[in-house]
């Protein structure tokens, strides 16, 4: 049994803070959401830690790419979220980053698909992410995103894994 908030707001602290050790400049208003009846969840923390880390990374990866190309008045955020909704918990990771085009998100789920340039990126964080939720986990894992506005990313979990 998991403690689903608790993990998912560890691994949030230990990614930006890991990312502000390397980056001291890199500041993101970091805004979460814990849905206190979420109860503890049958899952592997250790896995779901990767997904979160890989999550994370790919969110900051963004706003710092948005940051860059922007005038000083943009700001990155990145909204965490749990919740149960029908027959589900949701992890809900948004940010108002690059976003992710058309022609782009058809591809990201696939192993070894990246935009990154060579040494920053394997393309293989979501493809593993995509395994340990579906087949992991018997969940989903899905993305919604507007180019040049941001993306959001979701992750359900089966009811059926919640503590009772
Ligand atoms: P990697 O991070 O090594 O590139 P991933 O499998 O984690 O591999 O991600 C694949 C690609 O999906 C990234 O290279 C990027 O183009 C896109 N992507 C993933 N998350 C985001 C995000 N939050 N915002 C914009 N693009 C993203
Ligand atoms: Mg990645």
């Amino acid at each position: 049994p998991t403690d689903l908030n608790a993990l998912v707001d560890e691994y949030l602290r230990l990614a930006y803070h890991g990312l502000r050790a390397k980056d001291k400049s890199f500041n993101c208003q970091l805004t979460t959401h814990f849905d206190a009846h979420l109860g503890l969840v049958e899952a592997i923390p250790q896995d779901l830690g990767r997904v979160l880390l890989n999550l994370y990374s790919n969110a900051f990866y963004a706003v710092q790419q948005r940051q860059q190309q922007s005038s000083s008045s943009y700001k990155p955020q990145l909204q965490v979220s749990t919740s149960r909704a029908e027959g589900t918990v949701e992890i809900r990771v948004s940010d108002n980053g690059m976003g992710i085009p058309e022609s782009v998100k058809q591809k990201i789920f696939q192993p070894f698909f990246t935009t990154k340039p060579t040494g920053e990126g394997t393309g293989l964080g979501l493809s593993l992410s995509y395994d340990i939720i579906t087949k992991g986990h018997g969940g989903s894992l899905t993305v919604t995103s507007q180019e040049g506005e941001g993306t959001e990313f979701r992750i359900c979990l089966p009811d059926s894994l919640v503590h009772v």
